[in-house]
Parts: C-alpha cells; structure tokens; sequence
C-alpha cells in the first residue's frame, strides 16, 4: 500500500530492506510498544468490546489466499472474533487509514479460513490518541483485498516491475530500497 515497488523488491527479487540507524531505532521502539500495549491488552476497555475475551493470536496461514498473518490481538465472544491491529500514530481524523483498512480486511479473510467464522469487523488502535477505530468488513473491501492480492500474484508470476504512483527518482524513500531503486 505504501508502494508496490517494495512488494516487487522483497518478494520477486528477494531482497531485504536496508534500514538507516534511525529507521531502525523506530522500528524497535514499534516493536518494544506494540508488546507492552498486547500485555495490557488494549482496547478490552472499550464498551464496544465488553464481553469479548482475547484468544491466542498465533501465526496463521490460508492455502486458498496464500497469506500469512498475525494480528496483534484477536478478540473473541460467543458467535464473533475480531481482530485488532496497534499503529503508533494518528488516525485519519477519527477514521482508519486505507492501508490500515485493508490489513483488517486481509485478517478477516484469513481468520475466516483458519477459524471456519465470519468476521463483521476489526479495530485499528491508534496509540497516540489512545482511540480505537472500528473497521467494517463490508462486500467492497473484501473485493479490495482480493484485488490486491491478484495483483501480487500477477506480479509473481510475470516477475515484472509494477506500476508506482511515486516517482523513484525523486521519491526520498523511507522504504528501506531507495539504495536500489532507480
Ligand atoms: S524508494 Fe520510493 S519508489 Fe522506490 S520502492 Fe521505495 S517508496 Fe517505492
């Protein structure tokens, strides 16, 4: 979502990205965060998940869709789980941002596979305001999540470069390829 050049760097050519000191430095800080937020287990406060128990958020993998994937909290009641994913910045005023949506889309497509359920919804905590978004899983972003995921397929299979909306010679990165893309 951030670029599709990345995906086509790690996952077609195999490369890994090269991150600078600081981008490193973040990325632990992320990493630190997001373990202490899922011992507290954020956002079981919420009123709009009372009730709900949190469930062992193992690795998961759907053969149909050929994904992997964790959330970092799986929420679950009688009848419905939900998955919460922690993003240490702001929200897009009070809504998720679409990267994020697609994430939650992608989890819903996968815990339904692993866990034969339906999932209605997901939340995105957004730390910084220490507000959870709900996410509907609605027809539209089931077809969104699809489609991106036939475009990586595409691209595997033609092995060629996708279509970018930045510009490569003048993007200034923050991706971990800028040392190889041109
Ligand atoms: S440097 Fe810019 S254009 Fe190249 S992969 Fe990274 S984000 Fe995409």
């Amino acid at each position: 979502m951030f670029c599709p050049l990345i995906t086509y760097y790690n996952r077609v050519l195999g490369l890994s990205p090269v991150m600078d000191f600081q981008q490193q430095e973040s990325k632990e800080l992320h990493e630190e965060l997001r373990e202490k937020m899922k011992k507290r287990k954020f956002p079981l406060k919420d009123k709009r998940l009372s009730g709900f128990k949190p469930m062992d958020a193992h690795l998961m993998y759907s053969e149909r869709l050929n994904v992997l994937g964790r959330p970092d909290l799986l929420l679950k009641s009688e009848g419905e789980v939900i998955p919460v994913d922690f993003k240490f910045m702001r929200s897009r005023r009070g809504k998720a941002w679409p990267d994020h949506r697609a994430q939650i889309g992608l989890y819903a497509l996968l815990i339904e596979d692993v866990y034969d359920t339906v999932v209605r919804r997901g939340f995105i905590y957004y730390a910084l305001e220490e507000r959870a978004v709900e996410v509907k899983v609605t027809p539209p972003l089931r077809r969104w999540v699809l489609s991106i995921l036939r475009e990586i397929r595409e691209m595997d299979e033609s092995q060629e470069p996708p279509k970018t909306w930045r510009n490569p010679e003048s993007c200034s990165g923050g991706c971990g390829y800028r040392h190889v893309c041109v």
